[in-house]
């Protein structure tokens, strides 16, 4: 992981601690808003629209040296396959595929389980009640959607939101595998069972496995990912206790200070 790097200037700054906090996400999380593309720049990147100011820390996160066009176009070509696919049940029921979204160079991953009404109405992720929570959970975090990517284990949705099939998983997982080796994000949120259970290979319960740090490996000769699961926000909704989303916001605290993050004062998840 880059240390937090500023420039002699700015460290005599007398800014606030907000300004400071806000600057650091603009520098580590894909700072785009201000270069209006929503992508983060790769080390010795072409002179494209990509290009970050000369200031900003770059994340070094791609052997393969591919930059954030690169990523996007990948993404892009999967969301595509996704949007063809037949390969389960799921491909004849489903009103649009919901492939996943967010930044191609997105430090932090999102998967849920399965799209849900609203996601399968729209073609896009967590838009639905759950989705809404999850943004705020997002934000509360200090971060913004567009910072992080944002996907599922099954990429359509299953009728009457019933659980994913064995078959479905095995089917739909490579999808999820690739988007992960394209991304190539340092810490995964595992929201839910599903997603927790699936991405760990395990059978354990999401009261077991949430609140600590797991590893997901992405496959022979690449170093683990980091890997938090927690309560998915639709769980959230149906037990809306204070309690578990103290639990939640416990969760997120780790990933912000593993991941070398200012730790706003308090979730309101
Ligand atoms: N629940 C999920 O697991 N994924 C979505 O995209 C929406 C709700």
């Amino acid at each position: 992981m880059m240390p937090l790097q500023f420039t002699a200037m700015e460290k005599e700054l007398d800014v606030n601690k907000a300004v400071r906090q806000h600057m650091e996400m603009e520098q580590f999380f894909a700072g785009f808003a201000p270069r209006g593309d929503g992508a983060r720049a790769e080390p010795g990147e072409q002179q494209d629209k990509h290009v970050p100011s000369p200031t900003t820390p770059l994340r070094i996160n791609s052997v393969e040296g591919r930059t954030v066009a690169d990523k996007a176009a990948e993404l892009e070509k999967i969301a595509e396959e996704v949007r063809k696919c037949c390969k389960c049940g799921l491909g004849s029921s489903r009103t649009h595929a919901v492939p996943g979204e967010g930044n191609p160079n997105a430090r932090i991953m999102f998967v849920g389980e399965a799209p849900g009404a609203d996601e399968d109405a729209q073609g896009r992720p967590f838009v639905g009640r759950a989705g809404q929570l999850l943004d705020k959970i997002i934000e509360a975090c200090g971060l913004k959607r567009e910072d992080v990517f944002i996907g599922n284990v099954l990429k359509c949705r299953p009728p009457e939101n019933r659980d994913p099939r064995a078959e479905e998983i095995i089917s739909c997982l490579p999808y999820l595998q690739r988007q992960i080796e394209i991304i190539q994000p340092e810490m995964i949120v595992a929201l839910g069972a599903h997603a927790a259970r699936t991405l760990l290979n395990t059978a354990e319960s999401i009261g077991q496995l949430r609140g600590r740090f797991h590893e997901y490996y992405p496959g022979l000769g690449r170093p683990p990912i980091k890997l938090m699961a927690t309560y998915h926000t639709a769980y959230l909704l149906r037990n809306y206790s204070q309690e578990n989303r103290r639990r939640v916001w416990e969760d997120m605290k780790k990933v912000l200070v593993e991941l070398g993050l200012p730790v706003p004062e308090s979730g309101r998840s």
